[in-house]
């Protein structure tokens, strides 16, 4: 079942029952018939779609954050924020389409070859809550521009988002075989991913669901890409400003109330500043983030996404405590929506469970570095590979120990965050593959050779 519940009160809105098998039938063999239409047509004529989506976006701005609000309670901010995201990113591949796909040249022993850069196929993209508009974006502006077709599975709590976002494509011509929503539930997948028709899929979202879906896709010898968890850490070796380190830190943990993949979950501090940043910290994530509406500008702690995702964060924090962490401050479940205290945590040691997992809520982990090594090692000690941050003065001994985190992705004096130009991705636990940039048309192309 796919269901609008408002997080803010806990009040059920609007249900809407699963696709049956036929419909999904019905929905493959559309995106699979589409196929051969859109991968005809010329990168032009693709891109020039594509960018009137970006402007219809743009145009839908309110509208579409507002749908988030409701269902996933984002901030109404925040969502207007993502939207401009998401128009950055269809802008990206429709300026830089043509460029991305032009055929390389290649010189090879005995002659030439050239590199010509084609579509794969249909393609399952199974899509999570936390960004329900940016997710979508990352993994359909380029594969369109490519010449791919899709069928969008959305998360079951966000099937208006889902609903809104294929209207826009619609509406910017993109042709109803070449992008298709299908409100399909995840025990589908499986035989959807063995279809004959569906050349890959890209999920995004927990570890568990990005199990399943590779282990259905590898069985059946598809390209999968992942875009899962992660607990990214950020060091700060140094600060010329303790006041704008803490503040950045505490918003880049705290943005969409902490539902973040790459948001930095892990503070790592040099001892030196330990203390000062802890009580810091503490005092800023205390007064600061007070729970409110989320359709209030002025609200700094939205719920989370779910009764359910409220409920598991508090839990594992007060599992943390009762293993020993020090709760600095909140930690309380705030009724009868979906609000948590915004917390701090100190004292976390490898034997506790919030040492190695993803926290998916507003929860940060201050850990104490004796020395950068050690601040290195802490870093690197977590099943995730996601993203990382180091905070410093010095430009070198940044770059030093960026080099040495082991993530897919490491800012510098900035904190998560994601833009279009930049490829996006992790290793280890994190997943498989990139998105944005010019890695993230790659992924469902066939990069033919063809030997002149
Ligand atoms: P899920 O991974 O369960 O949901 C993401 C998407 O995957 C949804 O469309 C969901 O469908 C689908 N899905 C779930 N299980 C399967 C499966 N076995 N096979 C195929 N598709 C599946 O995320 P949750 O909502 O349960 O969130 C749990 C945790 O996941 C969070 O606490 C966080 O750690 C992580 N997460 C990470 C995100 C990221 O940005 N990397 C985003 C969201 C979550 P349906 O909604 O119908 O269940």
């Amino acid at each position: 079942m796919y269901a609008v519940t408002d997080p803010a009160t806990g009040e059920l809105i609007e249900e809407i029952e699963n696709a049956t098998d036929d419909q999904v039938r019905a929905a493959i063999e559309r995106v699979h018939r589409g196929y051969a239409g859109w991968r005809r047509r010329t990168v032009e004529e693709r891109t020039a779609i594509v960018a009137r989506a970006a402007e219809l976006f743009a145009e839908r701005t309110d509208e579409l954050a507002a749908i988030m609000t409701q269902e996933m309670g984002k901030r109404i901010n925040e969502g207007r924020g993502e939207i401009g995201v998401v128009v950055d990113i269809f802008r990206y591949y429709a300026e830089h389409g043509p460029a991305l796909l032009a055929d390389e040249p290649l010189t090879i022993k005995g002659g030439r070859a050239v590199i010509t850069k084609e579509p794969i196929g249909a393609l399952l993209g199974v899509m999570p809550w936390n960004f329900p508009c940016y997710q979508v974006a990352r993994f359909v502006a380029p594969n369109l521009v490519l010449g791919n077709t899709i069928l969008l599975k959305h998360a079951s709590i966000c099937p208006r988002s889902a609903v809104a976002i294929e209207a826009v494509l619609r509406d910017a011509g993109v042709p109803d075989n070449a992008y298709v929503n299908v409100f399909a539930s995840s025990r589908q997948i499986p035989w959807m991913l063995a279809d004959p028709r569906i050349a890959g899929v890209s999920l995004t979202g927990s570890e568990q669901a990005g199990i399943s879906v590779a282990a259905e896709a590898g069985k059946n010898l598809k390209k999968s890409v992942l875009e899962l968890g992660g607990s990214d850490p950020l060091i700060v070796l140094d600060t010329a400003d303790m006041n704008e380190t803490v503040k950045a830190t505490a918003t880049a943990r705290m943005r969409n109330c902490g539902q973040s993949c790459n948001a930095p979950k892990r503070m790592i501090v040099l001892a030196d500043i330990y203390d000062e940043f802890v009580d810091r910290l503490t005092k800023r994530v205390a007064s600061y983030y007070i729970a409110g509406n989320p359709s209030d500008p002025k609200t700094t702690l939205p719920p989370l996404a779910s009764i359910a995702a409220a409920d598991e964060v508090a839990g594992q924090v007060a599992k943390a405590v009762s293993q020993g962490a020090t709760l600095r401050t909140g930690g309380r479940r705030i009724g009868p929506g979906a609000y948590l205290e915004a917390t701090v945590l100190t004292d976390v040691t490898p034997e506790m469970d919030a040492y190695a997992e993803e926290i998916f809520g507003p929860v940060v982990l201050v850990f104490r570095a004796e020395t950068e090594e050690d601040a290195i090692r802490i870093a690197n000690d977590s099943p995730f590979g996601l993203g990382a941050s180091v905070f410093g003065t010095d430009p070198a001994r940044n770059t030093r120990v960026a080099r040495q985190i082991e993530a897919g992705m490491v800012y510098l004096n900035t904190a998560g965050g994601s833009q279009a130009d930049l490829p996006f991705g992790g290793i280890k636990r994190s997943g498989l593959g990139r998105e944005l940039g010019p890695a993230g048309i790659e992924e469902f192309m066939n990069k033919k050779s063809i030997r002149l």
